[in-house]
């Protein structure tokens, strides 16, 4: 049998503890034996969005986390900064153009993280925004956001800060509370182990202020809903039921270790990647300034058909790696992910397929060179 290991930056490798709570048979929800594990993945979810907000569980891809955050703190002709560094920044723009909200887009050359001053300049020339979204990992390029310095200048304005940590939660730090984040969305098939089809976002009093002001057409995704039916441990809809009780095991995998330890462990994983492809004469997308503890992704070399190098790993050798994605990436980068179980043996694999196949399709390097790259950083 084939192996099918997933390095993609989501969906992620489930850990066989987390399916075997998918595999067990489901319980109703309008029942105190759900209540208890909603409360559970609720307070679960608070300890990996390092942040006393309130919570709320979506039955949504990340994408439609993305447009509860949009619906619900704006109103149409309502002003927002939109930071576009890479495709799922530009989604914050796409998302805000659909509802009649006006986007300030802050351009950010692909593989470059925004600065604080462009933001400050315009929230001081622009008194209106009412909020600004940025992407804590741009998990196109290969970037994180440095989410501190920003909420430094968001916080003395009348904006929220909201983040797009759909890939970041629980892969790189963000300190929701101490960095002055006022909402946080994430989904479930990344840094949580999970399948698809969970959406979070977590809500400051700032932010709740603008919730209870905003005229923009909602029904689904109707944060107020979500906020009655909380109050009594509820949802208002049919809630994704299997996924939040798998939920909780992923949670627990993650405390066990303590979200410190498991966040620096991702960094490690990246250290080796990053070395790995120094080794082989590759380059990074993303500035050295900006490499993402999430995702890295890495150039294919002059002459390489990129597609055919992702597609050749994953159908001969069972091993999933993301390629480029949009006109200006598609066939150029290869994408390996440092998020969830995955360990160093994962990146060594890794690694040891995208070297064959790169040897195979004429690229010259010393064949080892990055296992061996990796290998001393996992060792020291
Ligand atoms: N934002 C980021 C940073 C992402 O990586 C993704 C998924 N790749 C999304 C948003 C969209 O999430 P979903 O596909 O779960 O809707």
């Amino acid at each position: 049998m084939k192996r099918n290991l997933l390095l993609t930056p989501g969906p992620t490798q489930i850990p066989p503890k987390v399916g075997a709570v998918l595999g067990e048979p489901i319980i109703h929800h309008r029942t105190p034996q759900f209540q208890t594990i909603l409360k559970e993945a609720v307070e679960g979810l608070k300890y990996i969005f390092q942040t006393q907000n309130d919570v709320y569980i979506l039955t949504s891809s990340g994408t439609g986390a993305m447009e509860a955050a949009v619906c619900n703190l704006l109103s149409p002709g309502d002003k927002a900064i939109c930071v576009e560094g890479g495709k799922f920044g530009e989604r914050w723009t796409e998302l805000c153009k659909a509802y009649g909200m006006k986007a300030e887009v802050v351009k950010v050359r692909w593989g470059q993280s925004v600065q604080p001053g462009p933001i400050q300049k315009i929230l001081d020339t622009h008194k209106d925004i009412k909020a600004v979204f940025i992407t804590l990992a741009e998990t196109s390029t290969g970037v994180d956001t440095r989410v501190k310095a920003i909420g430094e200048v968001v916080k003395n304005s009348s904006a929220v800060l909201v983040v797009d940590a759909v890939s970041g939660l629980a892969a790189t730090d963000l300190q929701t509370d101490n960095w002055n984040v006022d909402v946080v969305v994430s989904g479930s098939q990344k840094g949580l182990m999970l399948p698809p089809g969970l959406g979070f976002i977590s809500v400051s009093k700032k932010a709740q202020g603008l919730i209870d002001q905003s005229t923009a057409p909602k029904y689904y995704f109707d944060l107020k809903k979500a906020k009655k039916a909380a109050a009594s441990t509820d949802t208002p809809f049919t809630p994704a039921i299997g996924i939040i009780c798998a939920l909780n095991e992923s949670i627990k995998m993650i405390k066990a270790d303590g979200l410190e330890r498991w966040l620096a462990h991702d960094i490690r994983l990246a250290k080796g990647v990053r070395a790995a492809a120094k080794a082989m004469g590759l380059k990074l997308l993303a500035e050295e300034s900006a490499l993402s503890n999430a995702v890295t992704a890495i150039r294919v070399p002059e002459g390489i058909d990129g597609e055919k190098l992702v597609k050749t790993m994953r159908d001969t050798h069972g091993i999933t790696m993301a390629g480029g994605q949009g006109e200006e990436l598609k066939g150029k980068i290869v994408r390996i992910a440092h998020m969830g179980c995955l360990d160093e043996y994962d990146m060594l694999t890794g690694i040891a397929v995208l070297e064959k196949v790169l040897k195979e399709m004429g690229y010259k390097f010393e064949l080892g060179a990055g296992v061996a790259a990796a290998q001393k950083v996992f060792n020291s």
